[in-house]
């Protein structure tokens, strides 16, 4: 079973070095895909239109460009891959539930390709995709017909599809190995979501993958300026990156540790939640909310239209694993330390040391902490969120507890590895 943590998923996203973009990059693209955008093509408007046997999913175009399109399960969805464009959408465009369709969200997967994934109401078939050259007043247009289908046609369909490699696979060289002879440890940050994925929403409008990244660049700066340590981030941009490819990135650096930085919503109907928590790996969740949120966070894969059978195996497995080694206690021992340092700083939860069965944490040989950093959906825990000040001030903090965790382990020279 751990074998398979190694498997790249289906859809591994390109995964960029420490220093590929400067750190003034937070939440964009960088220049060079930036401006690629501004004058390549673009989705200008969506229409969907039909009913409950047939629906046709339409996508104003600036230009022609190549599409394909396959439909998943479980949830239920259509993915439509492209070359990477601009969604210049009216704000009301993403509104639009018709016939078959029950939402639908785009955005970038990788360096040089978007996608749109469609919810739909159930079993469909995607009977063409195709793109259409502008004709007198009518621009280039993506259209995508779906039709109603049973489960087990749907299921034999995607069995009989070619599984084509639907995304560029990640080059080995991609991630550069340690430097050979540096014996700092190297500390891997995984600003949650990306790309398609936006992760939690303010009412505001404010994204946490936005958040989350901006967090990100703030605490490696203070990391890197110790001089103690070597920093790589699964991302640096506004990239899509499944979740078992963070794991495996993780795992390829030979990470000394591991932190996930996300930042939470709840429902109004769950009433009102604040402050940082910090959970760790387990198989029975520490409370429901834990549980909601591993939950949840799992539905990254799910929005970025990932298919979740190529995922690794259950949390179950892995921790039969883990057990054996002493990457759990480890991670336990930063877990301690980082909800000690932000006590004194930032708002903590009242529960502010959690458990549940994150997927992002399961490298078995890596010590690993998901640090919530607040709630997105209460107004308070959001202005700190977004103050620069706090994200500061917070940052140090967590640089603090890294110090303090890898105090006696530099002592006693035992640097590099995990302990
Ligand atoms: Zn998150």
């Amino acid at each position: 079973m751990l074998r398979r943590m190694t498997i790249v998923s289906a859809f591994a996203a390109v995964v960029l070095g420490p220093s590929a973009y400067g750190a003034e990059q937070t939440g964009t693209l960088p220049p060079q895909v930036q401006a690629a955008a501004e004058s390549g093509p673009a989705a200008t408007d969506v229409r969907v239109g039909g009913d409950d046997k047939m629906t046709r999913f339409v996508v104003d175009l600036t230009q022609k460009i190549d599409v394909t399109a396959f439909a998943l399960a479980d949830p239920y969805r259509v993915v439509v891959d492209l070359p990477q464009i601009a969604f210049r959408l009216p704000p009301k465009a993403a509104d639009q539930a018709r016939g078959l369709v029950k939402a639908f969200r785009y955005g970038v997967i990788m360096q040089g390709g978007s996608r749109i994934v469609i919810d739909t109401k159930g079993p469909v078939r995607v009977d063409k995709a195709f793109v259409l050259d502008a004709a007198g007043d009518q621009p280039a247009r993506l259209v995508v017909d779906l039709s109603v289908t049973d489960r087990d046609s749907f299921l034999r369909a995607a069995s009989l599809e070619t599984r084509a490699p639907r995304s560029p696979p990640v080059k080995p060289g991609e991630i550069a190995s340690k430097p050979a002879g540096d014996p700092r440890p190297l500390i891997v940050l995984d600003p949650g979501h990306g790309g398609i994925d936006n992760g939690a929403k303010a009412a505001s409008g404010e994204l946490e993958k936005d958040v989350v990244l901006q967090f990100a660049q703030t605490l490696r700066a203070r990391l890197e300026a110790t001089g103690k340590y070597q920093i790589a981030m699964t991302r640096s941009d506004d990239t899509f990156i499944a979740l078992a490819e963070r794991v495996r990135f993780a795992r390829a650096h030979s990470a000394a540790l591991f932190v996930s930085i996300h930042a939470d919503a709840i429902p109004k109907s769950e009433g009102q939640a604040e402050g940082a928590t910090v959970y760790t790996l387990s198989e029975n969740a520490s409370d429901a909310e834990a549980a909601r949120l591993a939950e949840a966070e799992h539905k990254a894969d799910v929005s970025a239209g990932v298919e979740l059978t190529a995922e690794p195996g259950d949390v179950a497995n892995i921790l039969v694993d883990l057990a054996q080694r002493e990457t759990k206690t480890y991670s336990g021992q930063f877990a301690r330390t980082l909800v000690g340092e932000l006590k004194n700083t930032a708002r903590l939860h009242k529960n502010p040391m959690k458990a549940a069965g994150f997927k992002v944490l399961t490298a078995p040989d890596v010590p690993s902490v998901l640090v919530e950093l607040g709630y997105m959906s209460t107004k308070d825990d959001l202005k700190l969120l977004t103050s620069t000040a706090w994200q500061a001030k917070t940052a140090t903090a967590l640089a603090q507890a890294v110090d303090t965790y890898f105090a006696p382990r530099l002592a006693r020279g035992a640097v590099g590895a995990n302990r």
